[in-house]
């Protein structure tokens, strides 16, 4: 990862971009610490969503109060989702700039943001481990970085410790929800005995949320009693895409 000096530079010759978009900033947008520009806060501005899953609501669905039609009949483990959007231009690149290249600048101010959205967190947050060569190699866990923020935002604790990745998974960007779950089969583990009765499992993006689903199911067994997911992003459902 950039050292903060680094950051700073390249953050300073940036000035006149949108931090997020990368768009030239105008005069008429208005100025803040962030840099981001209005349309920027515009996207991040909160819209309707499922408060299980997560997604938008379809057109059938509008009339529904707090949950889509698909968790009302087949609700996930997991008691709430939290995010700031969807998973798309400029969250995608952002995230992606953190995950691959470890640029950092902005998860202070987005994991802020997604905790100002956040009602009755719970009073530990875990986040979605890495398996020890992916972590090698990458030099960082990013869901451990958000959830520690994420965290002190909330002024929650953190454990980051309770899961371990047993299986190197390939990249499951683009595997579809049932090759998700057979490359998934036996992937995690508990690490360590488990007393909590409400926690919440952080991530990047949640995309068919297979992966929170087993780890939700491994505290489910050991009698957590309520989970909730906390995410920068979440895809969208195909169907609204
Ligand atoms: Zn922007
Ligand atoms: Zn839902």
């Amino acid at each position: 990862m950039l050292s903060h000096q680094w950051q700073n530079i390249i953050h300073h010759i940036l000035g006149s971009q949108c931090g997020l978009c990368r768009f030239p900033l105008h005069a008429s947008h208005h100025t803040n610490l962030l840099r981001w520009c209005d349309d920027c806060f515009e996207y991040l501005t909160p819209i309707r969503r499922c408060r299980r899953c997560g997604l938008t609501f379809n057109a059938e669905e509008l009339q529904l109060e707090a949950e889509c039609g698909e968790c009302l009949k087949d609700p996930p483990p997991w008691q709430r989702l939290f995010t700031l959007g969807d998973y798309d231009f400029p969250l995608s690149n952002e995230v992606q700039r953190f995950k691959d290249h470890g640029e950092a600048w902005h998860v202070n101010a987005l994991t802020q943001l997604l905790a100002e959205r956040i009602e009755q967190p719970a009073p530990v947050m875990t986040c979605v481990p890495l398996h020890w060569q992916r972590y090698l190699r990458r030099g960082f866990n990013q869901s451990h970085i958000l959830a520690e923020h994420l965290a002190h935002h909330l002024e929650v604790s953190f454990d980051g410790h309770i899961f371990q990745r047993a299986k190197q998974t390939s990249s499951q960007r683009g595997n579809k929800k049932i090759t998700r779950e057979q490359n998934l089969k036996g992937a995690f583990s508990l690490r360590k005995r488990v007393d909590y009765s409400h926690v919440a499992i952080v991530d990047d993006v949640v995309t068919t949320g297979s992966t929170v689903r087993q780890l939700c199911d491994l505290l489910l067994e050991v009698g957590v009693e309520s989970i909730d997911i906390y995410c920068i992003c979440r895809t969208p459902a195909p169907n609204s895409l």
